[in-house]
Parts: C-alpha cells; structure tokens; sequence
C-alpha cells in the first residue's frame, strides 16, 4: 500500500519536525489529532514514546475572573524564567474548529511572536466527543515538541472545569473577590480538584475576605492537614499589573506542586489514571461506532424478532449483540 508508507513516512517527519519545536509541524499534528482525521492512530502511535515531559497546567474559574489575563501573565513569568510555554485554549462551547479565537485574544499576542511560545485555540467537541477527546491528543503534541509547562485555559461559559482538572497535572482555581465564588465553588466540587487557588482582582476590596472564606472552607475539609498531603495554597494576584502581581509566588507553587506530584507518587497516579479513562473513552467510542454498523444488522434483526415474540428479553438480546462484535 504505497500511499500509506508516504503517509506514514510524512508523519514521522512531522513528528521529527515537532520534536524540533517547529511550530508549523506543531500546528499541522495538532489538527490531525484535533480533527479525528484517518491518521489520528498512525500520529498517536509516532507520538507514544516523546511523552511524559510537560508539565500540563490547567486554568479554571468563572468567566472574568481573569483567566486569560492570569494566563497572560504566567506565560511572561514563565518566559523570563527561560521555560517553553504553550498555550491551550479550549472552548468546550464552540462547534468550530480552528484558530478564529485567537484573533479576540488581543492580550496573547504579546506572545505571539515568541517562539518559544505556541498558542493554539481548540474547539472540543470533535465526532466522538468532548474535551476527554481532542485535547490530550493536543497535550501529546505539545508535550513532544518538548514544552516545559502547557497552560490549558476555558474560554467561555461551560460545565468543564472539572473536565479540566480531569486533564491537568496541576490545576488552578481562579477567584475574585465579591463574586461569590467560594460558595458557588464549594457547591460546583471545584474546591476538591484545586492545587493552587488563586485570588484574583486583589487590588479590589474584599480580596482578603475571599481569602478567609477559602481558608474557612479548607479547614472542614480537614484532610489536608495529614502528612504527605497537599495543602492547596491561596495565592493573591494582581494579574492585569505588570510588576508586584503575584504571579512568581503562582509559578512557585505551581513548581512546588511539581515536585510533591514527583516525590509523593501522586503524579504518576493521575497521568495513569487519566489514560485509563482515555483508553476507556476510545473503547467505548470504537464499540459504538462497531454497534452502528450493527444497526439494521441481520443479527440484530433477528434478536429483534425474538424480543418481539417473547423468546428471548432485551437484556439477553444485548448481551448476545455484544458477544458477536
Ligand atoms: P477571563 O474571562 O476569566 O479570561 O477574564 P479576563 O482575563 O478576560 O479578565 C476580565 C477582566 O478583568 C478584564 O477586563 C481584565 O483586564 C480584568 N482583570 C484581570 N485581572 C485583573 C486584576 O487583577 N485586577 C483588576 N482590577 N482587573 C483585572
């Protein structure tokens, strides 16, 4: 099959190409894995051994409380500290593909020119289905084209900052002050899936009180305070200033909870924990497209039948549908 072996052959050149932060073989990998494209295996496969670098950092939060000009910031901080940063945002809202976003992320393009940096806007919802799809296949990219810290940001309203968390290595709550957040939070279960809270809008009033009610809010949880866990911090940030805004005090406990994921095992648990979940969503997604094949299906007409007759019951029908794919 010639045309397969250049395929093949024009993938690991990409994946080559990636390896070497080329950021127009970065693009071209992450819309074959973002469009669940007829290589999307071919570039999983050519990606499997160049992972386990990144470390992904998820950025969650209502809409403006600051996440973007946090993210912002983070990627300046993360600069000057001579780290490779990209960017993920995804807008678990949008239907569309592509890159339109970014031309509304004006603030972002203080970076756009770095090469160091890659920013890439993602919609979710490919054919199969939801952030648990497209984006790590993403991560996987960005992680082989040898990035230090991916920042994946939400744009936009939507039920996925657990989806997020469930993606991240080290996860961020953003807060503001007066917005209600910690209980809106504690109610949401965000509380459970921060590794760092991030009080933002600082040089408003009432930070401080946003602080208290986080800090009331962890100790009835209580399990914090045994040994060997992680004690979320509550960093305050001024994101939209330049200087003195907090966001080293961020990227040091973003470093800190690097290092307890290493030394407690606890890392290693979530990335493996995340691909069993993955591999479980592939599975499902290949055995209902195996079903849809099924569908008007002799076999499945015949159990049909059955059901019908009263010879066999659905349950049964199903379990022997299942045993013939
Ligand atoms: P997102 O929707 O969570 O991404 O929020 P944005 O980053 O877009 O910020 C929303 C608004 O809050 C923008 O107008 C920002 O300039 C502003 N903002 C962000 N951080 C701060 C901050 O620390 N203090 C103040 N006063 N405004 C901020």
């Amino acid at each position: 099959m010639p045309r397969r072996n250049v395929d093949q052959a024009a993938i690991d050149d990409l994946v080559e190409r990636t390896r070497a932060s080329e950021p127009r073989a970065v693009a071209r990998l992450i819309s074959l894995v973002e469009n669940d494209s007829p290589q999307l295996r071919a570039v999983a496969a050519a990606l499997a051994p160049h992972a386990g670098h990144a470390q992904v950092v998820g950025l969650t939060g209502a809409p403006g409380v600051g996440k973007s000009t946090t993210t912002s910031a983070l990627v300046a901080a993360l600069r000057s500290a001579d780290k490779t940063v990209a960017v993920l945002a995804v807008d678990p809202s949008s239907p569309f593909s592509g890159g339109a976003l970014l031309g509304d992320r004006v603030r972002m393009q203080d970076h756009a020119l770095d090469k160091e940096v890659y920013i890439r806007s993602m919609a979710s919802r490919g054919h199969l289905g939801g952030l648990a799809w497209a984006t790590p296949q993403a991560l996987r990219v960005l992680d082989a084209a040898g990035c230090d810290v991916v920042l994946v940001e939400t744009v936009g309203v939507g039920q996925s900052e657990l989806e997020i968390a469930s993606l991240a290595d080290t996860t961020l709550v953003l807060m503001a002050p007066g917005m209600g957040d910690g209980i809106q939070a504690a109610k949401a279960g965000i509380l459970e899936v921060a590794d760092v809270f991030v009080v933002n809008k600082a040089d408003r009033d009432g930070a401080q009180q946003t602080v208290r009610d986080l800090r009331y809010m962890q100790s009835l949880g209580g399990r914090f305070d045994e040994p060997g866990h992680w004690r979320p911090p509550i960093v305050k940030t001024v994101a939209s200033r330049e200087q003195d805004n907090g966001i080293d005090e961020v990227l040091e406990k973003i470093e800190a909870h690097r290092e307890w994921l290493e030394s407690s095992g606890e890392g290693h648990g979530r990335r493996t924990e995340r691909a069993a979940r993955e591999i479980e969503a592939i599975a499902v997604a290949s055995l209902r497209e195996r079903l849809g094949d099924v569908h008007g299906s002799a076999a499945l007409g015949t159990l049909a039948e059955k059901v019908v007759a009263g010879e066999t019951d659905p349950f049964s029908a199903a379990d022997d549908l299942v045993a013939q794919l």
